[in-house]
């Protein structure tokens, strides 16, 4: 909810470095940002000025970096309860051997391990989070609804997809039967979550998209019918694309064309889209991706922990298709976190072809924020800091151990240790303080993920 009242409590930020992370990519070595309510007022260099009234927060920037709240675009949270299992698998591999455990989760397990996920997320900088859950057992309980009550009890800015499996290993798809919805169930399902949870509103902390899981679990008919239905109701898309060799092989095997081309065909390429991964592209794809304006979400750690291979970034970002980055779920990247990927996918894009040219710190700082903000569909209220916009902003300790001797700030963040976030806040309000959360108990959540994994391995287990 917008506060413009002439009495709007204004929270005050100065004496650090600044990186804005608008479109001429400003930054102030020693500026200020003034909160009014839940929209940034102004940002600038030097102190704010002096005659604000109703300033009831005034904080002391001095040795931090003030950016945009990092957003995460591509997660499962479920798999919190399912970390540091199968080890050495690629993907297909991976998901075969997690499906059996996967099809045992309830309310109670997501709602704790979406507070984990979230909570780690939040702790290190995200301030706008997505879930992409795909996984419902009949008689589990509301399962989207779990991660959408921790998100609004952490505080933080969030997109629910609602995905679905609807094709079997009888039907020539991956997942066990036994781990999938019927085509209309799916379909009905993401309806309802769509009518009863989505807030187009300004400002909203909600939205929800149509999320479809991948090409080798689901079928034809639900890909083109989600399509349809994201349309009609004006939300976005989001799937897996391109992620793997193995992927790539199935889509040429069962439909006669590469993943891209099969998206294309079923109405899935638009501005209105958002895919995972994007590794395997060819000089086609990327074109493809850039004429219809589809987004991507970049999972450097991820793709690399199940050994998918290097997304072409630069050259993604070369034809100027927005990409954000993405946690992934934390069963194929453990460590959760969002602000270790902007260094992660700096390091592994210069693994590629394009070698030292591949990203700049300064373009791994943009993909975590403005571009996350890009293909969330939300770059014109987050993902910078510029007046007007949502005050989602992150202040990153610099002056400590890990950082000090770093004379450039964006290449502490970016290249340095993991920063320790001294605020964070979303539409103004503090959700980490002194580097803890103050929405929730971190330790309460902790013992809880832990009790909710030991549960799910005891029910996949019998
Ligand atoms: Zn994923």
């Amino acid at each position: 909810m917008a506060q413009h009242s002439d009495a709007a409590p204004r929270t005050v930020i100065e004496r650090c470095s600044v990186a804005t992370v608008d479109g001429q990519g400003t930054e102030y070595a020693d500026g200020h940002l003034v909160v009014r309510g839940d929209r940034i007022e102004s940002v600038g260099p030097g102190r704010a000025p002096a005659d604000l009234e109703h300033v009831t927060r005034r904080v002391d920037g001095t040795g931090h970096l003030l950016t945009p709240g990092l957003v995460n675009t591509h997660h499962h949270f479920y798999q919190w309860l399912t970390r540091g299992l199968a080890q050495d698998a690629n993907l297909f591999d991976w998901l075969v051997a997690l499906y059996p455990t996967w099809a045992r989760i309830d309310e109670e397990m997501v709602y704790a391990a979406a507070r984990g996920s979230l909570a780690m997320m939040a702790r290190g900088g995200v301030t706008c989070a997505m879930d992409h859950h795909y996984v419902f057992p009949r008689g589990s309980g509301d399962l989207l609804g779990a991660g959408i009550r921790a998100a609004r009890e952490l505080g933080v800015r969030f997109t629910a997809a609602r995905g679905s499996m609807d094709r079997g290993a009888s039907d020539g798809g991956l997942p066990p039967d036994f781990a999938v919805e019927s085509t209309e169930a799916a379909l009905r399902a993401t309806e309802e979550a769509v009518d009863t949870h989505h807030d187009p509103s300004s400002g909203s902390m909600l939205h929800v998209a149509v999320a479809p899981c991948s090409p080798f679990s689901v079928s034809t008919e639900l890909l083109r019918e989600a399509a349809v239905l994201a349309r009609r109701k004006g939300v976005r898309l989001h799937t897996h694309g391109s992620e793997t060799a193995e992927e790539e092989k199935f889509c040429h095997e069962l439909f006669g064309m590469g993943p891209t081309d099969y998206f294309e065909s079923t109405g899935w390429l638009g501005e209105d889209v958002w895919m995972a991964h994007c590794v395997h592209m060819t000089d086609a794809d990327i074109a493809a991706f850039a004429r219809t304006r589809t987004g991507a979400a970049h999972c450097p750690s991820s793709n690399a922990r199940l050994a998918a291979g290097v997304a072409r970034v630069p050259d993604m970002l070369a034809a100027g298709i927005p990409v954000g980055l993405g946690v992934d779920g934390t069963a194929s990247n453990e460590s959760g976190e969002l602000h270790t990927e902007l260094r992660n996918a700096l390091l592994i894009n210069r693994l590629g072809p394009h070698r030292e040219r591949a990203l700049t710190v300064r373009q791994a700082l943009r993909l975590g924020t403005h571009g996350g903000a890009q293909v969330l569909g939300r770059a014109a209220e987050t993902g910078s800091l510029e007046p007007d916009k949502l005050a989602d902003a992150v202040l990153w300790k610099l002056d400590g151990l890990g950082h000090s001797s770093i004379a450039d700030p964006v290449a502490a963040l970016v290249l340095g240790a993991p920063a320790p976030v001294t605020l964070s806040l979303v539409g103004g309000r503090p959700v980490v303080e002194g580097g803890r959360l103050v929405t929730v108990d971190e330790d309460g959540i902790a013992r809880d993920a832990r009790t909710q994994a030991d549960r799910l391995a005891r029910i996949a287990g019998s």
